[in-house]
């Protein structure tokens, strides 16, 4: 697959690309939980393919254990979940994405509220 997303944030200050998306899936850790208010959907990319086109300087790094988490500092949007290799880049934020989730992670610690669609494979905790 190649192909080039936009993604912007709530206030539309930060703008980046995302080239060559891996995958579509969501993470229901506790920790991804707080940050969004409910399960991640996010695109898998190498961060090579990722790069701010407008507004990097206002992208602020919350370093939290395990993937340090990158946000819009005026509106507060998730932009991007630094896996180190990859980054799990929020999916909301880019609205041309049309892929079909393919996983859910840390199923194991979702909320009870929390009805997951669709039959992507579920882990109960990595893939
Ligand atoms: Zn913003
Ligand atoms: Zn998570």
């Amino acid at each position: 697959m190649s192909e080039t997303l936009k993604g912007a944030c709530l206030c539309g200050k930060v703008e980046y690309e995302v080239k060559d998306p891996e995958g579509l899936g969501y993470c229901h850790c506790s920790r991804c939980q707080r940050w969004t208010g409910s399960s991640l959907a996010g695109v898998v990319v190498a961060k090579e393919n990722f790069h701010f086109t407008q507004g990097e300087d206002l992208v602020t790094c919350y370093e939290s254990e395990f993937a340090p988490r990158n946000f819009c500092s005026n509106c507060g949007s998730s932009i991007y979940d630094d896996l180190g290799e990859k980054y799990f880049v929020a999916a909301g934020l880019m609205r041309e994405l049309d892929m079909e989730p393919s996983f859910h992670l840390q199923v194991a610690y979702k909320a009870g509220w929390m009805e997951i669609p669709g039959n992507a494979p579920q882990y109960a905790e990595g893939m």
